[in-house]
């Protein structure tokens, strides 16, 4: 259903960033309605634990209802909806998705990445439990463990080197694909003697989402525990294109320090920056970026007079409010 009004803030991605942005942006009285098509990625870990204030660990679906709510507290609205395209009319954005249209005078864009398991068997099912994509977030979980690295890239040699910190228990495993590492890179290898394994794998082995051995096509049988992979990340970075927004050479939204894109009053905050994908990163994102609109929005109301237009409103309101109530 389309949605009448211009609203002061459209945030695109009800995420870890999107939510953070617009519980600042309700605080700070703006119009803001949030869409979002929910398939953020904080939803697949079971226990974050490394986000401030949560001793014990919240589960990733936990933060995101409970971020909701208290945007909520503060009258932003929500729209369950896919934005397609998003084009710019008379300084407004006019913003169509799967459900309805709306306008906004501030975009936020939150819309996050897609993290890309590896194309192996049984791989999906462990995603969050004993399949993970960042080292920093799920290192801890993997102490003494046996843990594989899937990829062939520096990357890739760089994540087994720094799991050693975790485990001695390292292997590569390429599934098929030749190295392409760096010679310094295949050097390390040596120097640290981690096995790689280049065979396909058929399948992985699991039992309640726990990883027990990788099974490779010609038969052979590798126990294993945990797997990680170098990350394929898709960007969700179209509508910033659409518009004209600058990308860095990995194709994430280039930023500055406020969160301002290179297109007018566009914002981008979360993954889809060049941030380091964590959620308590994203967070802070979301609220930078809406401390920029809230300032950029009230420089306007000045430049435009609308405060003083507001405030004459006000004055004649008060007088008609009794003194004493
Ligand atoms: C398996 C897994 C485990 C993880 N564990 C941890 C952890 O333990 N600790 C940690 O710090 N981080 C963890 N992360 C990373 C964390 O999930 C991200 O850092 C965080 O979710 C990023 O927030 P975001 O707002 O940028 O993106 P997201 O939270 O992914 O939100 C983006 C939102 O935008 C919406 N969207 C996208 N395009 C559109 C559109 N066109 N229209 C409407 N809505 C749209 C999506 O539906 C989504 O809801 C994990 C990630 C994965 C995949």
């Amino acid at each position: 259903m389309d949605d009448p009004a211009t609203r002061e803030v459209v945030v695109i991605g009800g995420g870890i960033a999107g939510l953070s942005a617009a519980i600042y942006l309700g605080r700070a009285q703006r119009d803001t309605l949030v869409i979002d098509s929910g398939h953020s990625m904080a939803r697949w870990e079971p226990t974050v634990e490394n986000y401030l204030g949560f001793a014990q660990g919240v589960s990733g679906k936990d933060l995101l209802s409970e971020g909701r709510k208290q945007a909520e507290r503060y009258e932003v609205r929500f729209a369950e909806d896919e934005i397609e395209t998003i084009a710019i009319e008379d300084s407004v954005f006019v913003l169509r998705g799967k459900k309805g249209n709306y306008r906004a005078k501030r975009l936020l864009l939150a819309t996050g990445i897609f993290h890309l398991p590896p194309q192996i068997p049984g791989v999906k099912e462990c995603l969050g439990h004993s399949m993970f994509f960042c080292k920093d977030c799920d290192g801890v979980r993997v102490r003494e463990k046996r843990v594989a690295i899937c990829g062939a890239n520096n990357e890739a040699v760089e994540y087994a080197l720094g799991m050693l910190l975790y485990t001695a228990c390292v292997v590569i495993v390429t599934n098929g694909e030749k190295p392409h590492w760096s010679e310094q890179h295949a050097r390390w290898l040596q120097e640290y003697e981690i096995p790689v394994h280049e065979e396909r794998i058929h399948d992985v082995d699991h039992c309640d989402r726990k990883i027990l051995s990788l099974r490779f096509e010609q038969g052979r049988e590798v126990k294993m525990e945990y797997i990680f992979t170098t990350r394929g990340d898709i960007f969700h970075t179209e509508l910033a294109e659409s518009l004209g927004a600058k990308l860095d050479e990995a194709g994430q939204i280039e930023v500055d320090h406020c969160m301002r894109t290179s297109v007018p009053n566009l914002y981008a905050a979360g993954c889809v920056t060049p941030a380091n994908c964590q959620m308590i990163i994203a967070a802070g994102q979301g609220a930078t970026a809406a401390q920029a609109i809230n300032r950029d929005l009230f420089e306007e109301s000045l430049t435009t007079h609308s405060l003083r237009r507001f405030r004459e409103v006000q004055l004649e309101e008060e007088q008609t409010v009794p003194e004493g109530t």
